[in-house]
């Protein structure tokens, strides 16, 4: 391990701000994390010295350009310990990487009477693609259950998971209730029945190490907005046979070997996907972010939020009238924390807590069957990441009891 994370806040400067008169405390990381200097000077560095477009020049600055945008692909790939970056594609993030999987694997191998299952705790990324391509197919939708305390009810995963199973599509960490996900036994059960496992990894790749070959997950989507990139890009993991065997979603240039007027053929993976012109700078950017969190390393990035978790979980249900969700056990839970203080709208909550300088988010988080599930419109939900402190947790405790006080008292 390189830099120590108890030292990066200099890094990021729109941390270094006051908002209603506090400084800022950014706890709306699930949502997205802000960027380091590095990744903005990528960026920049990308502008003011190599733009060309990729893959067709033979000038000296589309030879820049395609040699850092390839350099990018491979630093994914090490990331998540592909076999190859023929099994990386760029695309815009999870939600797109997520509908090419039902747009082409979904769309040539789902038929009547099929089954999907997924888990009441999806995105609505994870679950509208799935949803629409069994209402297209006539498949059936299955959803599995949850335990009492938010994890995953692998006994009901076992039921759910039949010789029907076409696709497993599960969040590794989920968004609103904290928890990881066991995707590799997920994946086991999976295959054991014929089926191949989707990982939604949008909450997990920012936060823990993944290693694709070890999960054996048949694909994997994330976006690089959540771990330091820029918005716009991200990624598709699949296995090199899966992406073969399928159809390309979009048509056109950068895609194509050769074009007749009446059929065309594709190029070799993984540019067969990745029709148009690409992101080349988000993809230079994520790399760029990529290469900031290995610095730490991906354990020491988990370890860091985990001490946080550890440290706030107790304090929060420790607040009179605060409903934590997902497990109270701080070594189930990741730094992505939902809560309601009882008698308050979430809106409300979050609006209190911005007055004391403190961004969290409030709504359904894009899951409402979730919320249905819970039995709850909404929630409040802070969400922690490289660098939050314990002082941050302390902010964000001492703002919860203070806008209690103040619609209990009327003052803050
Ligand atoms: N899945 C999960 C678990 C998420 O948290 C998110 C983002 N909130 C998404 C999918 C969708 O990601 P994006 O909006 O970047 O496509």
């Amino acid at each position: 391990m390189g830099k120590n994370l108890n030292d990066i806040r200099a890094d990021f400067p729109i941390l270094d701000q006051q908002v209603n008169d506090e400084p800022l405390v950014y706890l709306d990381n699930a949502a997205t994390t802000q960027k380091p200097k590095a990744v903005v000077e990528a960026l920049t560095h990308y502008y003011y010295n190599d733009n060309a477009n990729v893959h067709r020049g033979v000038h000296t600055l589309a030879e820049r350009a395609t040699e850092d945008f390839e350099a990018a692909r491979e630093k994914v790939r090490a990331f998540i310990n592909a076999r190859s970056t023929k099994e990386v594609l760029f695309t815009r993030g999870t939600t797109t990487s997520l509908n090419w999987i039902a747009a082409s694997y979904g769309e040539a191998n789902i038929t009547v009477g099929d089954e999907i299952v997924i888990s009441y705790m999806e995105h609505h990324s994870n679950l509208v693609p799935w949803q629409q391509l069994a209402l297209r197919k006539q498949a059936t939708l299955k959803y599995i259950k949850m335990n009492a305390d938010g994890t995953l009810d692998m006994a009901d995963a076992q039921q759910q998971i039949t010789d029907k199973t076409k696709i497993v599509a599960i969040a590794q960490v989920s968004n609103v209730l904290g928890v990881v996900n066991p995707i590799k036994e997920l994946a086991k059960l999976a295959h054991q029945h014929g089926a191949v496992m989707v990982a939604d990894g949008a909450q997990s790749l920012p936060n823990m190490p993944v290693d694709v070959q070890d999960l054996d997950c048949d694909f994997l989507a994330f976006s690089g907005h959540k771990m330091l990139g820029p918005t716009g890009i991200g990624g598709l993991y699949a296995k090199e046979d899966l992406l073969n065997a399928m159809e390309p979603i979009e048509f056109g240039g950068e895609m194509i070997d050769f074009v007749n007027l009446f059929d065309s053929s594709w190029s070799e993976l993984p540019w067969k996907f990745e029709a148009g012109t690409p992101d080349i700078s988000g993809a230079i950017g994520l790399g760029a972010a990529i290469d900031y969190l290995n610095q730490f390393g991906m354990a020491a990035v988990q370890e860091h939020e985990q001490k946080l978790v550890n440290y706030v979980l107790p304090k929060l249900l420790a607040i009179d009238g605060l409903t934590v969700y997902g497990p109270h056990d701080p070594a189930k839970h990741t730094g992505v924390i939902a809560f309601n203080l009882e008698g308050l709208h979430p809106h409300d909550l979050a609006t209190g807590l911005d007055m004391e300088g403190v961004a969290v988010r409030a709504g359904h988080h894009c899951a409402q069957p979730l919320m249905k599930y819970l039995n709850v419109p909404a929630t409040a939900r802070a969400s922690f990441y490289i660098y939050n402190t314990k002082a941050d947790a302390d902010r964000l405790v001492d703002s919860i009891v203070a806008t209690k006080e103040f619609f209990k008292n009327g003052t803050i």
